[in-house]
């Protein structure tokens, strides 16, 4: 992938600061954290987003993100971390290879990941579930 600007970090055309590689994934540090220490995942397979990884790639991610993860939150001493992933430009995907965020969090901090929460109407939540079960 040409001018993928994860892909040319992961070949080293793009300087970063990694924290961890295997042969499926990159870690680095966030170049605009959200939070300092913030960092993300790189799949080292070009995939767009979680819906385009392979199964084989996707089944090794978890355990990465648990090791590093831990390994930030006992370094930082922070509170707490956010793991996301964003898929589709409408969930705030902006670079599309697939990637996975560790952000650090701290009681009372300024970051904000949220939603408002919504409320079901009677019998719609069942509803939804046999929906999308209908496609799984
Ligand atoms: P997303 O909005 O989920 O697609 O996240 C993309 C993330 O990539 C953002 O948090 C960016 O700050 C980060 N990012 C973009 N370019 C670089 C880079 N060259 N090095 C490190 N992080 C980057
Ligand atoms: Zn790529």
């Amino acid at each position: 992938m040409d001018n993928c600007i994860f892909c040319k970090i992961l070949r080293g055309e793009i300087p970063s600061t990694k924290l961890y590689e295997d042969e499926n994934s990159m870690v680095i540090l966030d170049i605009s954290p959200a939070k300092k220490g913030h960092a993300i995942l790189l799949a080292k397979e070009h995939a767009a987003n979680l819906f385009e990884l392979s199964d084989k790639s996707a089944e090794k991610i978890l355990p990465v993100v648990k090791k590093v993860g831990q390994g930030i939150v006992k370094t930082l001493g922070c509170d707490g971390l956010n793991v996301l992933q964003n898929n589709g430009e409408a969930s705030g995907q902006t670079v599309f290879h697939l990637h996975v965020h560790m952000i650090p969090r701290y009681k009372g901090d300024d970051v904000s990941i949220g939603w408002k929460p919504l409320s079901y109407e009677e019998g719609e939540m069942a509803l939804m579930a046999e929906n999308i079960k209908k496609n799984l």
